[in-house]
């Protein structure tokens, strides 16, 4: 397997190919990681991703310096900036939603590039920074990238991960459909200034400045030195020590300006995820505006998605790998098309109504594919996972701190409640669970991404329909 690029997305491709046991060697052209700390909330979904991957306690740990920082503030400046509410959402009885065995984490791209990079190398992925690829070929049995210094890899597949200018997809002529460009540019301004004293009393993720002469969002990036500044308009060349000595409200003798970069929020995704034995990945696939914090964490899921139909690809089985397209691409437009028509006020609260999904929807991996056998929905503007065809299956707890999440990956499993007899020869690992969700006699199997693939309560069924499907219950293309 060949991963080109070795962004976030890029290097959990890595990450999660191995953990399928697949041979990689992944090549990015940059030397170092993301100059800018763009990327920093990743959302419960990508951290599941890293709990399967036995990375949850080292990304947790590489997050502690924002450890706590979940609140949004806003003000006319810093100085005068307050915390704002809390949002937890509670079920009807008023208890506080645990959707996930794992929390978010707020940890800004450039901590977290370089523990995926290690634990890649670590796991057995060949990762080589500074080897740009210059060109793509392929054939009916394998894939070709030549790099710049004329060394030609070869892999039987190849992920491009290779960012929101994709060379490779630019190459293959993949056109992109979306809103396009929203609003006016914006520039990031990454700073470090010791700003502890003026936090102390409020550790936030966002603060929204509203003072008229700079207007923008700081986000803490370590919650003490690193800092950016997002400002509106697309201005590169104003005096940002002037500009964040009063977006900040006070003195700031330690100022240091390290980078200043223009950014456009822009909504557009791929119109086909797959050409040949070409896969795109990430931004390559899809961009979105960053107000629903879910480029990354889309593009992660995209090749969580991608490991175990490659590997099924590997074996013989490429039904799977033929419904990657369906499923991501309508995952990455809903997505996209969701972080297009959110509020950017933050004093608006959490956004609701008109279409809007609930935020754990997009944070929970609540998106519902397009699987043959879906007799429900999923609903999107309540949060209301129910075991339904097509879904990440609901998170609860079982014994000894496992969740029902913890079933499947990299392996499928059938998850039975009441007796497991009736299922025994059905060709999958058993589980049985004592979940509100099924009734006693009803099954789901899961995928190894943890979605359900059928739930049924006849045995026969399934069994007839894993003889003749496979094991991949084809997804609807
Ligand atoms: C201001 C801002 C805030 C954001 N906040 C969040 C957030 O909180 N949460 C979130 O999920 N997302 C967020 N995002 C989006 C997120 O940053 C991106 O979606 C994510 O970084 C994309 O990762 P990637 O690996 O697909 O692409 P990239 O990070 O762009 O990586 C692509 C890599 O491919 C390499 N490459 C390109 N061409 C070649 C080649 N020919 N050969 C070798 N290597 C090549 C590049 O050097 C690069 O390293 C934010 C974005 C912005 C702008």
């Amino acid at each position: 397997m060949l991963v080109v690029g070795g962004g976030l997305v890029g290097l959990t491709a890595a990450l999660v190919l191995r953990h399928h046991g697949l041979a990689v060697t992944l090549l990015e052209r940059r030397t170092g990681s993301s100059p800018q700390p763009k990327a920093r909330r990743v959302n419960m979904r990508t951290m599941e991703i890293f709990r399967e991957l036995g990375l949850a306690e080292l990304v947790r740990a590489a997050a502690r310096e924002l450890a706590g920082h979940d609140r949004m503030a806003a003000g006319r400046t810093l100085a005068e900036a307050g915390l704002l509410p809390l949002w937890r959402p509670v079920d009807e009885s008023g208890t506080v939603i645990e959707p996930s065995p794992e929390l978010p984490c707020l940890i800004a791209q450039d901590l977290l590039e370089p523990v995926l990079r290690e634990a890649a190398v670590r796991g057995g992925a060949r990762v080589r920074f500074g080897t740009e690829v210059t060109e793509v070929a392929q054939d009916a049995e394998t894939v070709t990238a030549t790099t710049h210094s004329g060394e030609q890899v070869r892999a039987r597949y190849l992920i491009a991960a290779d960012g929101a200018r994709s060379p490779i997809r630019e190459a293959l002529g993949i056109t992109r459909s979306g809103r396009g460009a929203l609003g006016e540019p914006n520039v990031n301004v990454y700073f470090t200034a010791d700003l502890r004293e003026l936090v102390r009393d409020k550790p936030f993720n966002l603060c929204q400045i509203e003072h008229p002469q700079a207007r923008g969002g700081l986000c803490s990036v370590d919650g003490r030195h690193r800092w950016v500044f997002m400002a509106e308009g697309g201005d590169t060349g104003r005096d940002w020590p002037r500009v964040l000595e009063t977006a900040v409200g006070a003195p700031l003798p330690d100022l240091e300006v390290h980078s200043v970069l223009t950014w456009q929020a822009e909504m557009r995704v791929a119109d086909r995820y797959r050409a040949g034995r070409i896969l795109l990945a990430g931004d390559a696939a899809h961009v979105m505006p960053p107000f629903a914090a879910s480029g990354a964490n889309t593009g992660i899921a995209d090749v969580h998605d991608l490991g175990w139909k490659l590997a099924a690809a590997l074996r013989g089985d490429t039904g799977p790998l033929d419904g990657y397209h369906a499923e991501r691409h309508a995952a990455g437009w809903f997505t996209a098309e969701q972080s297009s028509i959110r509020t950017v006020n933050l004093r608006d609260g959490v956004p609701g109504g008109d279409g809007l999904a609930h935020p754990y929807v997009l944070a929970c991996g609540g998106f519902q594919y397009p699987l043959p056998g879906i007799t429900e929905t999923e609903p999107i503007t309540e949060f209301a996972p129910a075991g339904r065809v097509g879904t990440r299956i609901p998170h609860r707890w079982l014994a000894e701190g496992r969740s029902t999440l913890d079933l499947a990956g990299p392996d499928w499993a059938l998850v039975v409640a009441g007796s497991p007899i009736p299922w025994q020869d059905c060709g999958f690992p058993v589980h049985q669970v004592d979940v509100d969700f099924l009734e006693p006699g009803t099954a789901v199997l899961l995928r190894p991404d943890q979605v359900i693939a059928w739930r049924g309560t006849d045995p026969r069924q399934l069994t007839e329909l894993a003889v003749a499907d496979g094991v991949c219950f084809t997804t609807a293309q």
